[in-house]
């Protein structure tokens, strides 16, 4: 519906961008054009209720303009994104629903398991025997390793 509408939605952007803005579930939401438990939002982000949550309570941070990954979103989005979710964590607490820790994650790019390409920041209410299950083949990794990582990050940060 209102598929004369895409325009509202962020950056003017080359046409593959407005192709993309028009599919893009959280554009969509951000719009008004879908549906969204929406518990907060303001001029740069709106935090809505994730559709198939880890945990009740799970929230998506998102910015209100479209950008697909971290490259894509500057200092003060980044704010406006940590600052809402340290707010939603806080609101969590209080809330009535189960939450006593909160575990915040973003997944930037496929191969970290991003799966709407929206930036979003997920808030996750935590407790004994949640469910939630967080992987990895945690392997030691010797000093002189440590500090050879450590140097490539470095000159990539210069
Ligand atoms: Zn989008």
């Amino acid at each position: 519906m209102g598929g004369h509408e895409e325009s509202g939605c962020g950056d003017p952007g080359a046409p593959e961008t407005m192709i993309r803005m028009a599919t893009c579930i959280f554009c969509e939401i951000v719009a008004g054009r879908a549906e969204a438990g929406v518990v907060y939002a303001d001029d740069s982000v709106v935090a809505i209720m994730d559709h198939k949550p880890a945990t009740v309570g799970h929230v998506l941070v998102i910015p209100r303009v479209h950008m697909a990954g971290l490259a894509d979103a500057d200092d003060a989005i980044g704010t406006a994104i940590w600052r809402t979710a340290r707010r939603v964590s806080a609101a969590l607490r209080t809330s009535g629903l189960r939450c006593e820790g909160v575990r915040l994650s973003l997944a930037d790019g496929e191969a970290a398991g991003q799966d709407v390409f929206h930036l979003h920041l997920h808030v996750v209410p935590r407790y004994p025997g949640d469910g939630v299950v967080v992987t990895a083949d945690w392997k030691k990794r010797s000093r002189e390793l440590l500090d050879h990582d450590a140097a490539l990050i470095r000159n990539a940060l210069a």
